[in-house]
């Protein structure tokens, strides 16, 4: 025990290193991996928790988070705002295969929030039960663009929470598209595609703009719900 303190006592004032994930993003031309820094993150969730927080959630609350191993870089920051809101939180993953683990949180937890479901995992439930059932007195409901599709269509309420790029979009209880942090990102419209360019020189994807494979457009204007983050329509 007394090595194993020793250890972590040392690792903690060792400087990490400032990359926390290297993302992948789909571009018209390919597949591009951009740098998300520790630094990047922290302000990711302190965004991400007023969103949230704009939705309701607060302390005691409880929430589901499904996301994809390899989307820490979007979901971690979530998981912190839940953290910071001093909300209880389970996590399941996107892929399908695990769609009992959401049944189970959704039995055995009084959820107020559900955020991430994926549209696999909506697939594998809704074999089993009517979906729009045991989402519905959901208060949050936020997933992935399909998923939300399909969910609108069994009577939720649903929104968008999904990468944009390096970027992550959160809709809010309006639902007139999702919101995008502007204090980091620009979001742009080309031809009809979504682009994202960082905002801050710090951001380590660089300034220059990311033509997403996305189709969508842009709401520049004040959001009824008193944001002035630009909001993306999908689609
Ligand atoms: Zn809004």
């Amino acid at each position: 025990m007394m090595v194993r303190r020793d250890t972590l006592a040392r690792a903690c004032m060792l400087d990490h290193p400032p990359t926390a994930y290297l993302v992948p993003v789909k571009r018209p031309d390919g597949v591009a991996e951009y740098e998300v820094t520790w630094d990047d993150l922290a302000r990711d969730a302190a965004w991400t928790q007023e969103r949230l927080q704009a939705l309701g959630l607060e302390r005691g609350h409880c929430a589901l988070v499904s996301f994809s191993g390899h989307e820490g870089a979007w979901f971690q920051p979530v998981i912190e705002a839940l953290r910071n809101l001093g909300a209880t939180y389970g996590t399941a993953e996107a892929m399908g295969w695990d769609h009992a683990r959401t049944r189970v949180f959704h039995r055995e937890l009084d959820l107020h929030a559900v955020l991430g479901l994926s549209t696999d995992t909506l697939e594998a439930l809704s074999g089993q039960v009517m979906i729009g059932d045991l989402f519905r007195d959901t208060p949050v409901i936020l997933v992935r663009p399909g998923a939300a599709e399909r969910l609108r269509a069994a009577g939720v309420r649903a929104g968008i929470i999904a990468p944009l790029g390096p970027a992550l979009a959160i809709e809010c209880a309006e639902r007139s598209g999702a919101h995008v942090n502007r204090s980091e990102w620009h979001v742009s419209e080309r031809d009809g595609v979504l682009a994202v360019a960082a905002v801050r020189e710090k951001r380590a994807t660089g300034l220059d703009e990311i033509v997403l494979d996305t189709a969508g457009r842009v709401l520049t204007e004040r959001c009824a719900c008193g944001s002035d983050d630009p909001r993306v329509v999908l689609g």
